[in-house]
């Protein structure tokens, strides 16, 4: 693991990361927001983006946030949230079902001959390797 300099996407501080956007301290501090919006929503499951933020101090966008890396979801569709592909309204993350369906049959079909090709590669090679192992084998006993 490599250790990197980094300047915290909140606070602008640098810091030494491992891979994380932001400083130990922020995480800290947006897992506690985490866990607030969480518990809030637990408590209410019909509330909207603005009502939660309200209610726990949390500023939107650290609930939008966790909308978007679907660690969180609403319990109804929220008109803050749109689909990339289309713009319906959904409660995480950056696609609705049905586009997150097509998309992924796309990727399914482009993604199937590309492994099949691959996996006949590696078969390939492995007799060939075979191949190669006995005759290096035969010379060495020669
Ligand atoms: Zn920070
Ligand atoms: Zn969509």
């Amino acid at each position: 693991m490599s250790i990197q300099i980094k300047q915290c996407k909140d606070c602008n501080r640098l810091f030494h990361s491992l891979g994380s956007n932001i400083c130990p301290d922020c995480s800290e501090k947006v897992d506690n927001y985490f866990r607030l919006v969480r518990d809030y929503l637990y408590a209410n499951p019909e509330a909207d983006v603005l009502e939660v933020s309200k209610n726990t101090g949390v500023q939107e966008s650290y609930i939008f946030e966790f909308l978007r890396e679907e660690r969180l979801s609403l319990n109804k569709d929220s008109e803050y949230i749109k689909c990339e592909q289309c713009g319906s309204a959904i409660n995480s993350g950056k696609l609705c079902k049905s586009c997150k369906e097509r998309l992924s049959k796309i990727l399914e079909t482009a993604a199937a001959p590309a492994a099949a090709s691959k996996e006949k590669a590696q078969q390939q090679q492995e007799i060939f390797g075979r191949g190669l192992g006995k005759v290096h084998l035969k010379y060495g006993s020669d």
